[in-house]
């Protein structure tokens, strides 16, 4: 039998593309297909905050897999790769309390699907056009947002927060170490940063060749902010040891806890030193802010007032993170995360630089680029890290911008932290759980559970800085791990809200580490019964450990319950 020309196979994969040209029949086809996909992921939903619940994955049978040898169609392609979603969270379920993964708008879905399908490429605006625009409309409004002059400030989209942090290291390399981008990094680079500073500062700082010994982390107060005078010692010490201070990184929002440096101080200190030393460079301030900086919508709301109706703790807790974000502006550069509190899909991070002539120290000449840029007006390329940047990123941030303004993000956040308050409160008052991080202003709360007949009042501070209370503190962190894992059992089956652990919220004073329970509230769909569903499936789950303990005592037969 003849086997099909390749003219056959050619013309059955042109039927897989969009068309080039006006077909209404054949985007009906597109959207079908979309659809189509869209109604067996909806067959994998139920009541729990997964996709379908038995999930097992088998990484060694993923390596085996070969190259088909023939073409397939898009419907045996869509099935594929449906089933990769199996057990995939779903993160705007209300049960779904993990982590700081937002789920995304409609919108911003559509703006991530545009560009699958049109594909420009922010290189340069001869291959991206408006979606290169909106690179600078996004850049614009943010940069008006967080207290910089948009007609100073310039912005790029990255590869996530770690991106962010990357190219405001180096930024402050050049500034430190000119003309690096020839001639390589100095060995005597330093990076300031708080211990509560996200972990990717150690791998930046890898990359870039400053050495991940190199950053220094400077101890925090109780709310997880830099110490200010421990900052000063140190920066101190290392200037008058020789030292060249790259960047001194502010934390605008911790992961979990929302500690927020101090940025005014941070900058009042950075032009001291400058002045007292007569360094011939300032040290950069980058301001990593990929959580804290949607926290900046409420730099002019009324407080007093109160118009959107959120309560006395909430306002407190806004007002709280706020009057320190509300000091972006003294940061040289700010890294700001859509996909996190902008509820936009991966990856949508912009890098802004307070005065945009910094971006300078980056460029490329266009003789080394020599097929890029000969129309456009406007070159990202010639400054970025990326050659190819996606537009996806952009549009999915400019249309969540333009979906919520300043009033829906208000809302947004004001709920998701008056949820998390709610939840502090229940907390609180139940007798059984301490709320390890009271004083959070911010959507994660992290809690110990214990015993019935362990005095809740007393016990943390024991734990926390007895030697004594050693093995009483290991024995309730194992207790812990129980209750996470009897409500994670729970939770697969749709009976519990699925939160998460952390194998170390801190350590004690006898470095111990201390484990805790973690609800992040970031999904707008979470209401107060849900919260309350929290504190529920705690009890329960504590009877579930007490009998399993119970029958696991000598004396009483194992499984007798
Ligand atoms: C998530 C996070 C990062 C890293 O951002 P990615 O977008 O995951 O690369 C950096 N800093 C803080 C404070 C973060 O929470």
């Amino acid at each position: 039998m003849a086997t099909a020309t390749y003219h056959n196979i050619l013309k059955q994969i042109r039927e897989d593309f969009p068309r080039p040209t006006s077909d209404p029949r054949h985007d009906a086809y597109l959207v079908f297909s979309i659809l189509r996909a869209l109604d067996q992921v909806d067959a994998m939903k139920s009541e729990a905050p997964f996709l379908a619940k038995d999930h097992h994955q088998d990484h060694e049978a993923a390596q085996e897999m070969q190259l088909p040898d023939d073409i397939a169609d898009v419907e045996k392609v869509t099935q594929l790769l449906v089933s990769q979603l199996h057990g995939m969270p779903v993160w705007g379920h209300p049960y779904s309390q993990m982590n700081v993964v937002a789920p995304p708008s409609i919108p911003s879905i559509i703006g991530s699907l545009l560009p699958a399908i049109y594909n420009p490429n922010l290189v340069s605006d001869d291959s991206s056009c408006g979606v290169g625009m909106a690179e600078v409309n996004v850049t614009a409004m943010v940069s008006s947002l967080i207290g910089y002059d948009p007609a100073e400030a310039t912005g790029v989209f990255t590869f996530g927060g770690t991106g962010t942090l990357l190219y405001g290291l180096k930024l402050g390399i050049e500034k430190a170490f000119p003309g690096a981008m020839t001639n390589g990094v100095g060995q005597n680079g330093i990076i300031l940063t708080s211990s509560q500073s996200h972990h990717c500062r150690l791998n930046v700082a890898g990359w870039l060749g400053l050495g991940e010994k190199n950053v220094i982390e400077v101890p925090t107060d109780f709310q997880n902010g830099m110490q200010i005078d421990q900052l000063e010692t140190v920066a101190r010490q290392a200037i008058e040891n020789g030292k060249k201070i790259v960047a001194l990184v502010a934390t605008m929002g911790t992961t979990d806890a929302l500690g927020i440096d101090d940025l005014e101080a941070i900058w009042l200190l950075r032009n001291q030193l400058v002045d007292e030393y007569k360094l011939d460079y300032s040290p950069h301030i980058h301001a990593d802010a990929v959580i804290g900086w949607a926290w900046s919508v409420f730099n002019d709301y009324d407080f007093e007032k109160n118009e959107l109706g959120f309560r006395p703790r909430t306002l407190r807790a806004l007002a709280t993170a706020c009057r320190r974000v509300s000091k972006l502006h003294r940061a040289d550069s700010v890294g700001i995360d859509f996909h996190k509190t902008g509820f936009a899909p991966y990856v949508s991070s912009l890098f802004l630089v307070r005065a945009r002539q910094e971006m300078q120290r980056l460029a490329r000449r266009r003789d080394e680029t020599p097929y890029l840029f000969q129309t456009g007006e406007r070159h990202p390329g010639l400054y970025t890290l990326e050659t190819s940047r996606s537009g996806g990123s952009v549009l999915a941030a400019y249309a969540n911008l333009h979906l919520f303004g300043k009033t829906g993000m208000r809302t947004v956040l004001g709920h998701i932290v008056e949820m998390a308050e709610l939840l502090r409160e229940h907390l609180e008052k139940c007798e059984s759980t301490i709320v390890l991080n009271s004083g959070n202003v911010g959507p994660a709360t992290l809690f110990r559970v214990y015993p019935d007949g362990v005095d809740t009042g007393t016990i943390l501070e024991r734990e926390r800085s007895d030697p004594a209370a050693r093995d009483e503190l290991r024995r309730h962190n194992s207790y812990n791990r129980q209750i996470f894992e009897t409500l994670r059992e729970q939770a697969m089956q749709g009976r519990a809200v699925h939160i998460s652990m952390t194998s170390s919220y801190r350590k004690t004073d006898y470095g111990e580490p201390i484990v805790g329970l973690k609800s992040f509230v970031l999904s707008p769909f979470i209401d107060s019964q849900h919260v309350e569903l929290v504190v529920q499936n705690v009890l329960e789950a504590k009877k579930v450990v007490a009998g399993r303990n119970q029958s696991r005592r000598p004396g009483v037969a194992v499984g007798g319950l």
